[in-house]
């Protein structure tokens, strides 16, 4: 009985919904952001919470992905709706200071390089009792990885007890990013109007956020994807510091490699060696980042990247380093969904400009950094003993595809001869 009035309570509340999109929503309390402006108060906040509708600024809503579980958290009444963060003791554990990028409105565009500081930034709006929440935070970590650990065995990596600990632990500062996108300079970076780019988004989303289409004075979108998570080993000011030697990998999410350890490919290694060689460069006086991007499968997503498998692992002839990426195709419709043109943004926002060592075969990350204004001065693959042996298939397709290597590249009839296990021997 208690549960059914509960119940009843709640779907009546919930009967009256007024669309976004209705034209009393635009209401004169939303503070306007100048998207690049110096100082924060001319900025202006984001304002994505939903507690007071009239003071929001942006699209899309605070968490990412997982805005979904909180409304179903709400939905079953575990979550009061009306919550606002208490913020006390939340603060960034080291500041990130400004660089002259965040003040360039098209240099950093799927972030908010003010997010971290609310509290500084912003405390005059707080105290008015404007709902805004960080976008950004900073802590410490320690990391305990098994290859890590063996890098230490095999002499690879010593242990200073400052950057890697006795216990064989590495100390890192990590920094959660929530995507913020300010719509018109994402449209420039995909090179299509901004309308057109609403429009898209809007359709190929289901209609999920109506205001991109209705709205067109709302120019943020809080986007419903994953987060991004840099950790830095060393002086995060050095970050900034050209004449800091400065080793980079920026990795895209992998959960099967990067967590499980599944070994069809280098994911994990690549990983784990880019976190070995940046505590290193720490160690050496330098500064070292490994960013992680969640865009599982090529931001195809994991299901898709299952089935490519399949297909690969079935077709005639069995898994090829020849007809690598053609079956990605073949499933997926395109090789690859990442949009590299986007990631450059978190090292803008840490005011990177040079890279001396950056750990990547791709092309397409390293004419985006390039393209961005960041110098590259190395660009490293892994060891080859590093690789494992079914994950041979993919790595000599991309280095025949023209991914960077400083090793061999095999052709033709020889790339035909790197084959995976089959689903037989997989079984
Ligand atoms: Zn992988």
């Amino acid at each position: 009985m208690a549960i059914e009035k509960k119940q009843k309570s709640k779907s009546k509340k919930r009967s009256h919904v007024v669309l976004t999109s209705h034209s009393n929503q635009i209401f004169k309390k939303s503070l306007p952001i100048n998207w690049g402006a110096r100082d924060p108060m001319e900025r202006g906040p984001v304002v994505a919470t939903v507690s007071n509708k009239q003071n929001r600024n942006a699209i899309g809503s605070h968490s990412g992905s997982y805005t979904v579980y909180r409304a179903l958290s709400i939905a079953a009444g575990q979550f009061p709706e009306d919550h606002a963060p208490d913020l006390e003791n939340t603060d960034p554990t080291v500041s990130i200071e400004p660089s002259e990028t965040w003040f360039q409105p098209e240099r950093i565009v799927s972030l908010d390089p003010l997010g971290a500081d609310i509290n500084k930034h912003f405390g005059s709006y707080l105290k008015q009792g404007y709902n805004i929440k960080p976008t950004i935070a900073v802590t410490y970590a320690h990391l305990s990885i098994p290859e890590v650990t063996e890098a230490i065995k095999l002499g690879r990596l010593p242990v200073d007890g400052k950057i890697v600990r006795k216990s064989h632990d590495v100390k890192v500062t990590k920094i959660a990013i929530e995507p913020v996108w300010y719509l018109p300079g994402i449209a420039q970076r995909v090179g299509i109007d901004e309308g057109e780019l609403r429009k898209v988004l809007f359709t190929e989303t289901g209609g999920m956020f109506p205001e991109l289409v209705t709205r067109p004075d709302l120019k943020l979108l809080l986007p419903p994807i994953g987060s991004t998570t840099a950790y830095v080993f060393g002086d995060v000011h050095n970050l900034k510091k050209p004449g800091v030697e400065l080793t980079c990998r920026v990795h895209d999410e992998c959960n099967g490699s990067d967590v499980f350890g599944s070994d069809i490919c280098t994911c994990r290694p690549y990983l784990t060696y880019g976190i070995e060689d940046a505590a290193r460069t720490a160690q050496r006086g330098g500064v070292g980042i490994v960013v992680y991007f969640r865009k599982e499968g090529r931001a195809l997503g994991e299901v898709t990247k299952f089935l490519v498998y399949n297909a690969r692992k079935r077709q005639p002839g069995g898994d090829s380093a020849a007809t690598y990426f053609h079956r990605t195709e073949c499933v997926a419709g395109v090789q690859d969904a990442r949009f590299q043109e986007l990631m450059p943004d978190v090292l803008h926002y840490f005011g990177i400009q040079k890279i001396d060592h950056l750990h990547s075969m791709s092309n397409m990350k390293y004419d985006a950094i390039v393209g961005s204004g960041i110098k590259v001065m190395n660009r490293l693959s892994i060891p080859e003993e590093l690789i494992p042996a079914d994950a041979q298939v993919e790595i000599e397709a991309k280095k025949a595809a023209g991914y960077f290597t400083d090793g061999k590249v095999k052709k033709g009839e020889e790339l035909k001869t790197v084959v995976g296990r089959s689903i037989k021997e997989d079984s």
